[in-house]
């Protein structure tokens, strides 16, 4: 089968693998969609040996099949995996990580936690969805509702996931105001559950088309800090002075993060999900004097997965029309050609 490697530098190439066979425990999934993740531009423009290494995430180094957020079908099972877990036919998504399964944080669904460090993250340091095949134990499937697209499925898998994980540590509720920093594929899942949870939501980026979609998607204001002086302040007077209940940095920006902890309001909270860089904060007025609480958010677990994916569901929240592209494998190049531009909605590859 082919498969999508990132070489860095912002090249990539499609090598040949051979098509997987299933081991104990593990399934074969045929991959129907395979998003394209913010984090992916990370690994694609990095430098020729390390995206992985510079966000922690360890590797044995190597090339692998890029891809992290994996939707498919069950066509191969191995020995011994349940026929509860997994059947041939079912629709499923893939919690890409893979961790020891039996440690406390594994045997809650939080593999990338695992106390021996996650083994494998697919599609960054273990082979992901940009093939026709991906191969993964049977219990990082989280079995993709009937009423979802394999496209929906995809983005659940890590961006619109990601986005959900944080807004339950953040607990928003109907009556808040959130500024969602950055309206990439992630900031902008933030604001579409976040609107469709009843929250206002001031949405910031820049570039003015992604703002548009965030409009599209139920941001009630838009700021391109581009044009705006003072950021804070000017979510403070869309705030009657108090500031937003909590923020969300979805951008990655040094800047945008030191702007997300100063916007929230006395006793509020400000959460992380950008990946990479850093951020220099001054402890006491931007977070002691204003009792504001700070969350990393590292993406979701694999029950939160199911959780995000019934309420999409439930809801009928049109999680589609997150993508403006739609690519063949093929076509990788391109895809991240135009994706790395950073103005347009999220690519999805279909691999099959
Ligand atoms: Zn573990
Ligand atoms: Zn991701």
């Amino acid at each position: 089968m082919k498969g999508v490697v990132f070489l860095g530098e912002r090249r990539l190439e499609i090598r040949d693998f051979p098509d997987p066979t299933p081991g104990p425990g593990e399934v074969v999934l045929e991959m129907k969609a395979s998003g394209m993740c913010g984090s992916d531009l990370k690994f694609y423009r990095a430098s020729a040996s390390g995206g992985a290494a510079s966000l922690g995430l360890g590797g044995k180094g190597g090339p692998v099949i890029a891809g992290h957020e994996p939707c498919g079908v069950v066509v191969a099972i191995g020995p011994g995996v349940p026929e509860n877990q997994a059947w041939m036919g079912m629709r499923a998504m893939q919690h890409h990580y893979r961790g020891c399964g039996v440690c406390p944080h594994c045997s809650t669904g939080w593999m990338q936690l695992c106390v021996e460090g996650v083994a494998e993250v697919y599609g960054v340091t273990g082979n992901g969805g940009h093939a026709k095949y991906l191969k993964c134990p049977a219990r990082t499937l989280v079995e993709l509702p009937e009423e979802l697209s394999f496209d929906a499925g995809a983005a659940i898998s890590c961006g619109t996931g990601t986005a959900w994980g944080a807004l339950q540590r953040l607990q928003l509720q109907g009556d808040h105001t959130i500024a969602v920093f950055g309206q990439g594929p992630v900031g902008l899942s933030a604001t579409l559950l976040a609107a469709e949870m009843g929250a206002r939501v001031i949405a910031l980026d820049t570039s003015d088309e992604r703002l548009q979609r965030a409009k599209e998607f139920g941001a009630d204001e838009l700021i391109n800090p581009k044009n705006t002086n003072n950021v804070v302040q000017a979510i403070r007077e869309l705030t009657h002075g108090r500031g937003a209940h909590a923020s969300l940095d979805a951008s990655s920006s040094p800047q945008a993060r030191v702007q997300a902890v100063q916007c929230v309001r006395t006793w509020g909270k400000a959460c992380f999900v950008g990946e990479g860089d850093t951020v220099t904060l001054d402890v006491s007025n931007d977070l002691l004097r204003r009792q504001v609480t700070l969350i990393g958010s590292w993406t979701f677990s694999s029950v939160g997965q199911a959780e995000c994916a019934r309420y999409v569901a439930d809801r009928e929240i049109d999680l589609d029309r997150l993508f403006t592209h739609r690519w063949k494998l093929d076509q990788a190049e391109e895809a991240y050609g135009i994706f790395d531009k950073q103005t347009e909605g999220k690519g999805v590859i279909h691999p099959s």
